[in-house]
């Protein structure tokens, strides 16, 4: 099994690690600190180092049959090497992080407020966005959703990963209240992210350790996409 280093760290920039599978222009790791996309959140970027040579990685994905991690690189990996040093892109990473763990602020802030589920999100280094089971949003529940998420932001919560035994995670109220349900069966442990005193959700993503490093968020635009969806889009601005 090939370890993803940023389920469990995700601020480990730079790590060593050995290729176990070369495809020439694509190699798997033994273990990576590379986010593949996935649950909304686009791939990391960066490089790899070998003898002294940079070797962009461009995309990383996971080949769904076999499951491998695979680094897309710019150009071929040379046969012969067998160790590299990661090197990912910090500024694209850690924009995505303070978006995702936005979005997580702004989940729990329209659940409470509105008791309406996320339907599908999309984040960006820049930006994020959301949508939601809801009827209508109009102008003053906009406000009210900046105001609030903003007020939990500032509060400066810790944030933490959790590894939880599906059966537990599905007997745990918090949990249901988001849409655990989604989750795979196949998945005996489930991650979850909490932010300490605030939320509990199911997710695999990079978030930041605490909520103060969001900056604060704008949101920038509101619109419709069907009958009970409405698409919410942020920025993390002054971080
Ligand atoms: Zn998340």
């Amino acid at each position: 099994m090939r370890e993803m280093l940023c389920s469990k760290d995700s601020y480990l920039k730079e790590f060593d690690a050995s290729i176990v599978k070369n495809y020439g222009q694509e190699v798997v790791l033994d273990q990576t600190a590379f986010y593949y996309t996935s649950g909304g959140q686009p791939n990391d970027t960066g490089k790899l180092v070998a003898e002294g040579k940079e070797y962009p990685v461009v995309d990383v994905y996971r080949q769904k049959e076999t499951g491998e991690i695979r680094h897309k690189l710019k150009e071929e990996m040379p046969s012969h090497i067998h160790a590299v040093h990661g090197v990912i892109d910090w500024k694209r990473r850690y924009g995505h992080m303070r978006h995702h763990t936005a979005l997580h602020v702004l989940s729990r802030v329209v659940l409470d407020a509105y008791n309406a589920l996320v339907t599908g999100s999309q984040i960006y280094e820049e930006r994020a966005r959301m949508d939601f089971s809801l009827a209508e949003l109009n102008d003053e529940q906009v406000k009210f959703m900046e105001e609030k998420a903003n007020q939990a932001i500032a509060k400066g919560f810790e944030t933490a990963v959790h590894f939880i035994a599906r059966e537990e995670a599905l007997q745990n109220p918090e949990l249901i209240r988001t849409q655990i349900n989604l989750v795979p069966e196949s998945v005996k442990t489930i991650r979850c992210i909490e932010i300490k005193g605030f939320d509990l959700q199911a997710c695999g993503g990079t978030h930041v350790k605490n909520t103060k490093e969001i900056g604060s968020i704008k949101i920038t635009n509101v619109e419709s996409k069907g009958q009970g969806k409405r698409r919410v889009e942020l920025v993390a601005e002054n971080p």
